[in-house]
């Protein structure tokens, strides 16, 4: 399912809402730099790979290009593309100074012994270095990829250009000059959404029931803090498995199994489910933390949540977002619900450029003040133009890209 015109069917839906001027509106229609690298591998067995790599430089309105790199045998330029727009709406949402960006390369990295995987990297990281740096365009870990995997890419590109530049890329371990707080906060900038919107449908945590789809850095985590918070977390899945039991997960025990043995399969006292299934149960949440395209037009009318809560990107398509507001049901958009992780890359850049690095402590309250502020912004314009969320966040990211082109002026 092509991802790229979903995207720019929410674009447009936007545009009809704000003031935009056509010409601006025009310039986020398309990418402004289409990298595109083939690229040859040594495997353990000496024969040589080649790999297909992208990076797309959506927007350079309000900064420098931002956003992630996924390794996934699915990942194809359209699906870049379209991951690259939504880091410019999303990093305007919560308003950084960043543009957007992101890339990929189609590869099963499971597949990969971990020197292939850190030789695939330091190649990419060949191929991108002359486009990026702190000023340029910033990586961050995504679908697969890991602090480890940033801290190669940032090894790389220092032997490179013969210096340190830890601000090349985001998401690194904290020996590696990482931020408090970045591997949490996707997650954790999630949560401070979800409070901030049960406040406003006046619902207690305690009284919600939660179906989390993924459990990678952001759905396993984000299923933690849920269970924490006293919600009882009644499904949770990974790529190869699902599980339901309506009277609530201890969600370690479950982190704990998926550990010892790769995945849910068997989990004691749960029933076993189908990833589908899990976004269709009777729950109040439903977070999808996977990937693009999970709710359609096929499904959305089966979709019994009250909330669907954007922990992914892209997860929801134009056609099931109409059908799940006709049936009144709230979708927070992903370029809200996650944009805590890009807001900590940012952290992390400042943190890097100065050389002066905060407590845990500092990066959340900073990362919860962003986090309501940009809530509370999205939360006003949907009702003072009676749209949905995800068309709120888009106008109030219009807006300020907008700002940012019209007062460069146009060349
Ligand atoms: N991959 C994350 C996202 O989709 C984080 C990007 C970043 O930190 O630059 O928002």
């Amino acid at each position: 399912m092509p991802v790229f015109a979903n995207a720019l069917a929410q674009l447009k839906q936007a545009v009809d809402h704000s003031h935009l001027h056509p010409e601006v509106a025009a310039r986020l229609k398309a990418p402004e730099r289409i990298l595109q690298f083939s690229f040859p591998v040594t495997m353990d067995d000496g024969t040589v790979r080649l790999f297909d790599g992208y990076r797309v430089q959506y927007s350079s309105a309000r900064g420098p290009y931002k956003g992630g790199i996924r390794f996934h045998p699915k990942t194809n330029l359209d699906e870049v593309k379209s991951l690259a727009f939504w880091m410019a709406i999303k990093c305007a949402v919560v308003g950084i100074p960043l543009g957007g960006g992101k890339g990929g390369v189609t590869v099963d990295p499971k597949k990969l012994s971990k020197g292939e995987l850190e030789r695939l990297t330091r190649a990419f990281a060949r191929r991108l270095a002359p486009f990026i740096g702190p000023e340029q365009d910033v990586p961050a870990p995504d679908v697969n990829t890991t602090p480890e995997i940033m801290a190669w890419l940032a090894d790389e590109y220092a032997r490179i250009v013969g210096k340190q530049v830890p601000g090349v890329v985001t998401g690194k371990p904290l020996s590696a000059g990482g931020s408090q707080g970045r591997v949490p906060a996707t997650a954790q900038g999630g949560m401070y959404v979800l409070h901030e919107l049960l406040a406003k449908l006046k619902l207690k945590p305690q009284a919600l029931t939660v179906a989390v789809q993924g459990m990678g850095n952001v759905g396993g985590i984000f299923a933690q803090l849920a269970h924490q918070a006293g919600m009882k977390v009644v499904a949770m899945s990974d790529s190869a498995s699902a599980i339901y039991n309506p009277k609530g997960f201890d969600v370690t025990a479950v982190e704990h199994y998926k550990k010892e043995f790769g995945n849910l399969k068997g989990f004691p006292s749960a029933r076993s489910i189908n990833n589908a299934q899990l976004l269709e149960l009777p729950v109040t949440v439903l977070v999808p933390a996977a990937l693009e395209n999970q709710i359609t037009g096929t499904n959305a009318g089966r979709i019994k949540a009250k909330i669907v809560f954007e922990m992914a990107n892209g997860p929801t398509t134009p056609e099931a977002d109409a059908k799940l507001a006709k049936r009144g049901i709230t979708v927070v958009p992903d370029v809200l619900a996650n944009a805590g992780g890009v807001t900590v890359s940012y952290f992390e850049i400042v943190q890097n450029l100065s050389q002066y690095y905060w407590d845990e402590g500092e990066v959340m309250e900073k990362l919860k003040l962003i986090m309501v502020t940009a809530f509370k912004h999205t939360w006003q314009r949907a009702e003072q133009l009676k749209i949905p969320l995800r068309t709120a966040a888009y106008v109030v990211a219009l807006e300020r890209i907008g700002q940012a082109i019209e007062v460069k002026g146009k060349y």
